[in-house]
């Protein structure tokens, strides 16, 4: 198995790479920012090993990047949120969404200052005001083509489809969903 670290590589993008290099780890990271907080709703938006998306969790909190806080709506299990490092993490998450949406795919959302409703420009700042909107200020908004539409019909996918939002803003999935969830995987978290 490749190793985690680059040994002999003491730069800063190493050392980056060494905490969110991993396959999944950066989409772990996408979907907190898309509102995701809970170890169930990353398995259904993710198709994800559970072993694989406990590790990255654990990494991710280890390195300082998610924090981890008891469910207050499910006893024993946890929620997962971007700690303020973690949320520095949006412009270059943003740059990358951009050049894939060049280079790559079109990406499904634009994303625009909720102040003043201008698409972000590169380094994620508004053109239009000359900030770089916290990622609270920041509107998620579906592209309304169809060819665009992601093709997920798991229930956190769909609870996010199709309308506009606030980055971070929690996904909530139906509660008869969440209930079902539940009821089909009893005893998920081993150390999540
Ligand atoms: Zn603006």
């Amino acid at each position: 198995m490749l190793g985690k670290d680059y040994e002999g590589q003491e730069c800063a993008l190493a050392s980056t790479l060494e905490v969110l290099g991993e396959r999944w780890t950066l989409l772990i990271v996408r979907d907190a920012f898309f509102g995701v907080r809970r170890y169930s709703d990353w398995v259904a938006r993710l198709d994800i090993p559970r072993a694989v998306l406990s590790d990255r969790l654990r990494g991710l909190v280890d390195h300082g990047i998610l924090v981890k806080r008891d469910d207050p709506d499910h006893a024993g299990r946890h929620l997962y949120q971007l700690t303020a490092a973690g949320e520095e993490l949006w412009p270059p998450l943003h740059g990358l969404i951009t050049w894939g949406s060049r280079h790559r795919r079109p990406s499904t959302n634009t994303y625009r200052h909720a102040a003043c409703k201008t698409e972000l420009g590169p380094g994620a700042a508004c053109p239009r005001c000359g900030v770089v909107p916290r990622p609270a200020d920041v509107l998620v908004v579906p592209r309304r083509t169809a060819a665009h539409h992601g093709r997920r019909t798991d229930p956190v996918s769909l609870a996010m489809r199709g309308r506009t939002r606030r980055l971070l803003e929690p996904v909530e999935v139906g509660a008869a969903v969440a209930t079902a969830a539940a009821r089909e995987r009893p005893a998920v978290h081993a150390g999540a």
